[in-house]
């Protein structure tokens, strides 16, 4: 019989995919994705070719959702993966969820890669409580408060953030806190995986000197 299941996919090394992820894949019915080019590369180089793509984006997620889950109440069996890592996390793929428990729809979750649980391992900062927070918002004073606000809980905080901001990030993080501790995880799984340890000046002082490039997060504790 049909369901929804959700698949994360490899946040930069192809191999971290699970058997049963690929599995899963090489069974469904359909493949619903946000970028049917992107995931075309990902279900090639696993040997998965000729299957049904459908393309499932934050800017039709709303409307679309429901048809997929529709057809998987039919009986299809439709397997739904984000461009990278776990499908929900600043991705696609709550309202699908939303929508299989609207209309009874069985629903999978598959476990897997996502950037937020990595960085904060590997990051040394204290994992036992976190929050995340997604995004950091564009706006300067949005970002001071969600990163005063992650400060102040004790928790560590986790933020994805852009290279374009990160050095305008790091300064209102130094004047909140100068003695927070904080990481900036980069490029994490792939060929320049690094992570950038210490203090909001210590870590400026490295993002001035170096053009900064590449996917990353963000995480602090006031230690
Ligand atoms: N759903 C994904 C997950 O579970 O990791 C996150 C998707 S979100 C649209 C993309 C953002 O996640 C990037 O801009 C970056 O902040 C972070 N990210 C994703 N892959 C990463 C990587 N390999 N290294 C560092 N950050 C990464």
């Amino acid at each position: 019989s049909g369901g929804i299941v959700l698949v994360p996919t490899p946040i930069g090394n192809l191999g971290d995919i699970t058997l049963r992820a690929l599995e899963v894949l090489r069974n469904a019915d359909r493949i619903a994705c946000e970028d049917t080019r992107r995931s075309g590369v990902l279900l090639a180089h696993h040997g998965i070719t000729g299957k049904s793509l459908v393309s499932l984006h934050e800017h039709n997620e709303l409307r679309k959702a429901p048809e997929l889950v529709t057809a998987a109440k039919a009986g299809e069996v439709i397997a739904f993966i984000s461009d990278a890592g776990m499908p929900g996390i600043s991705d696609p793929g709550y309202r699908l969820v939303q929508s299989c428990i609207e209309m009874e729809v069985p629903l999978e979750v598959l476990p897997g890669p996502s950037a937020v649980l990595t960085a904060l391992i590997g990051s040394g900062l204290p994992c036992h409580a976190f929050r995340f927070g997604g995004f950091l918002s564009v706006k300067s004073g949005k970002r001071r408060t969600a990163m005063s606000t992650a400060l102040e809980s004790g928790e560590t905080g986790i933020f994805f953030e852009s290279p374009h901001r990160i050095l305008s990030t790091l300064e209102i993080l130094q004047d909140i806190d100068p003695n927070a501790k904080v990481c900036v995880a980069r490029e994490l799984t792939k060929k320049f995986e690094t992570y950038h340890r210490g203090t909001p000046a210590e870590i400026l002082e490295w993002f001035k000197t170096h053009s900064v490039k590449g996917e990353m997060v963000i995480l602090m504790n006031k230690g």
